[in-house]
Order: structure tokens, then C-alpha cells, then sequence
């Protein structure tokens, strides 16, 4: 396909998810402008994403460190482009992040924001940071139990450079509404009580949840961030166990 046949596509994706979204604003009686959607660029090209920027994007999530850092050096001419780190971070990855983030979701350790906080105060920045929960209970994916978030939580105000905004999450991957979406619900009600209870300086404002095939319900729920990749992009040459460590498959999960 040549860059200007990916360009249109690309522009009647980012139209129909646009009008997606505003549905599912209506029905939750939402304002659309209160919900960010955060294009997922990993494995997209680099001319592909330099098209979805002539076409006004200018944040990228992405899922490996190296892959993204690669990106940011080869686009260091489009200065307002904000790179959004989602989901599990190695710690031995933190000083890669540190250099070139500006948001990373996906924090799930002490260890993790003592290193990323250190790693960032010697490169002199400061990033927003989302915690991620596991909200689904399956031992394959990543983030912090429920029950665990509040007290993690009271401990962030340590780290001077992570800029706390609220949680993240991944649901459950099924075509079974009924066990989705209280994946979103588990986020939502944790939010609301973090926000009675996270010490002051915390502010709990974003919902990261909800990808291609789940975001109407997450916007239904309180998603203030849907992360959307293939339904922007196309479908991804790769297989999401390289993305996700442990995972079995997105089609054919239960
Ligand atoms: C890849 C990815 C997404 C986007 O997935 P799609 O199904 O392509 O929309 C969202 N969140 C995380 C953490 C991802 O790794």
C-alpha cells in the first residue's frame, strides 16, 4: 500500500473510531471531549507514522521501550510529539524511558518508581504516570491486585518526578461482555476511592482502559484514555505474545 492509500485509511479509521466514541459518550451521557484517544503505534512504521502526524497526531503509545526509543530518535524533528509508554516496564529498562517519555502507564512496583524517580531527577525530567492494576485476576498479565492500590498509592508522593494521574488497566480478553466489563467497573470504583483517600499532591483524574475491541464498554464505564492500535492502524504483523509476555491470544480467549 503507498503512503497516501495508508494516509486516507488512516484518516476514515481515525473518523469512524471519532464517531465510535461520540456514540458511546450519548449513550453513557459523556462529554466526547473529556475522553483522549491515544494511538497504539507499535509495529507501525515509522513513514506511517509520520503520515498519522500530518494528520494531527502528536501522542504515540507504545509498548517496548526499545522499539519506541528507536522511533523518537528517527522523528526528533516533530518536537511536540508525546510518547506514552503502556504497559509492564524491566526496571533495567528505566533509564531508557527516563530519557525520552512523557508518560508512561504502566507502574506496578516500588522498585520500579524508586529507579524510574531516580533515573529521571539525573536526566532532569519529570513524566505523568499511570498505575496499572490488574483488574482481571489472570496471573498473565501485569499490574498491581486491587486490594493493593491504595496503600501503593500513599507511597508516591516520594517520587518527585513521577507526576501520579490516575490507573491503568488491561481487561479481560473475551467476547463475553459480562466478564469484561467489570474489569472497567474494578478500575472505575478503585478511582473514585483513591480519590478519597490518595494523600494530597495524588490527583486520580485518568481511566486508561479500553482498547480496540473493548473501548465503547470502557467509555461507558468512565474511560477518560481508550488506547486504540489495530482499529487505527490496521492489523499488526506480529503476534501480541510479543507484546505481552505470557499471553495466549487475544482471538481465543474465553
Ligand atoms: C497494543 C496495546 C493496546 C492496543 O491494542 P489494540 O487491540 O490494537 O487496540 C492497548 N494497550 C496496551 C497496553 C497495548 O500493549
Amino acid at each position: 500500500m503507498s503512503n497516501s492509500d495508508f494516509s486516507a485509511d488512516l484518516k476514515a479509521n481515525l473518523e469512524s473510531i471519532h464517531a465510535r466514541i461520540n456514540a458511546a459518550c450519548h449513550r453513557a451521557g459523556r462529554n466526547p471531549s473529556d475522553i483522549r484517544l491515544l494511538p497504539v503505534t507499535k509495529t507501525v512504521d515509522e513513514a506511517r507514522l509520520r503520515a498519522a502526524y500530518a494528520l494531527g497526531i502528536r501522542e504515540m503509545g507504545e509498548n517496548k521501550v526499545q522499539e519506541a526509543q528507536g522511533k523518537w530518535e528517527a522523528m526528533g524533528d516533530l518536537e511536540d510529539l508525546r510518547w506514552v509508554l503502556i504497559g509492564h516496564l524491566q526496571t533495567n529498562k528505566a533509564k531508557h524511558a527516563a530519557r525520552f517519555a512523557s508518560e508512561f502507564q504502566g507502574l506496578d512496583s516500588a522498585r520500579l518508581a524508586e529507579i524510574l524517580d531516580r533515573r529521571l531527577q539525573h536526566e532532569g525530567r519529570a513524566i505523568d504516570v499511570l498505575v496499572q492494576v490488574n483488574t482481571s485476576g489472570e496471573d498473565t498479565k501485569f499490574g498491581l491486585p486491587p486490594e493493593q492500590v491504595v496503600d501503593f498509592v500513599r507511597t508516591l508522593p516520594a517520587y518527585s518526578s513521577l507526576r501520579v494521574r490516575g490507573l491503568m488497566t488491561l481487561a479481560l480478553f473475551s467476547k463475553d461482555e459480562s466478564r469484561v466489563r467489570p474489569c472497567f467497573v474494578r478500575l472505575r470504583e478503585l478511582r473514585d476511592r483513591l480519590r478519597q483517600e490518595a494523600p494530597d499532591g495524588i490527583v486520580m483524574d485518568e481511566l486508561s482502559m479500553g482498547m480496540s475491541g473493548d473501548f465503547e464498554m470502557a467509555i461507558e464505564e468512565g474511560a477518560t484514555t481508550v488506547r486504540v492500535g489495530t482499529a487505527i492502524f490496521g492489523a499488526r504483523p506480529t503476534a501480541d505474545s510479543d507484546y505481552w509476555p505470557g499471553f495466549a491470544g487475544k482471538q481465543d480467549a474465553p
